[in-house]
């Protein structure tokens, strides 16, 4: 898959694109990541891309021509630099154009799953006060990934590119992802490794036991018990099989 990001921040992702996951994603061929500086875009040897507010306030907004530009010469370049040949470029065409933003639906791992599955991610990241209405509708879906305001949309934008980029086949070393937080409702159970005693702490006895089955109930059951403490909210929303209400009655006892 492709991952273009429109910023005017480019410098911020040169160390984060070296990250072993998505450093392995890009070497295996199943991602590509294109940064793309809004500034490019900005006529005049001033490279406007901003300006203050219709109406008076504080701070200055994102101008549209500079981003809608760069979104556009995006849209072309990959749709038609691909090797099925020239595609007609609608104004959404088939890449699927994201703008970060406060404002956007949470993010979560059902998300990433969305997005992993996309030929085309474009990330848009605002600044300064945020972006003029008008480029909203230019994108897909708004996206925030959590109740709080950042400076930019990097950081929110780099949070989808890890959590995506780990979703790609060849892209972690080795175990698979089927097993975490999230993937089945519940959060991951605990994890321990050497020494089997630390500081007088040692590890559950099953897990040295070698009985595969007895693992797999004990991790189910501390996932359960994990996720009723720590996320009440997702607990409630997890539908409980007969095998997992029967681990948690087990607990009680
Ligand atoms: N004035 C805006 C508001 O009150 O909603 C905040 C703008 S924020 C300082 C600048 C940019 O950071 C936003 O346009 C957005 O791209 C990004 N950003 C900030 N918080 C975010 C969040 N929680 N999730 C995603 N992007 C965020």
């Amino acid at each position: 898959m492709i991952i273009s990001v429109l910023t005017i921040m480019p410098d911020l992702f040169d160390s984060f694109l070296q990250a072993p996951v998505i450093a392995r994603a890009v070497r295996n061929g199943v991602l590509r990541v294109e940064i793309i500086d809004i500034r490019d875009y900005a006529p005049g040897s001033f490279r406007h891309i901003d300006d203050s507010p219709f109406g008076g306030g504080a701070g200055m907004v994102m101008r549209c021509q500079p981003v809608l530009d760069a979104l556009r010469a995006c849209k072309k370049r990959n749709h038609t630099d691909s090797s099925e040949g020239r595609r007609d470029i609608s104004a959404k065409s088939d890449a699927r154009t994201v703008i970060l933003s406060p404002a956007g639906t949470p993010y979560s791992q059902k998300k990433a799953h969305a997005f992993s599955e996309t030929d085309h991610l474009i990330l848009i990241c605002g600044h300064y006060e945020g972006m003029d209405a008008r480029i909203y509708p230019h994108a897909d879906e708004l996206v925030s990934i959590g109740d709080y305001v950042l400076t930019g949309g990097e950081l929110a934008a780099q949070v989808i590119i890890d959590s995506v980029a780990r979703l790609l086949p060849g892209s972690l070393r080795d175990a698979s992802t089927q097993e975490e937080s999230f993937e089945n409702g519940l959060l991951e159970y605990p994890q321990y490794t050497q020494p089997a005693v630390y500081e007088g702490e040692a590890v559950p006895e099953v897990l040295r036991s070698g009985d595969h089955e007895k693992i797999r109930r004990w991790r189910l059951q501390q996932s359960l018990l994990l996720t009723r403490k720590m996320r009440p909210d997702l607990f409630a929303a997890h539908e409980l099989t007969g095998e997992e209400q029967a681990l948690l009655a087990e607990a009680q006892q």
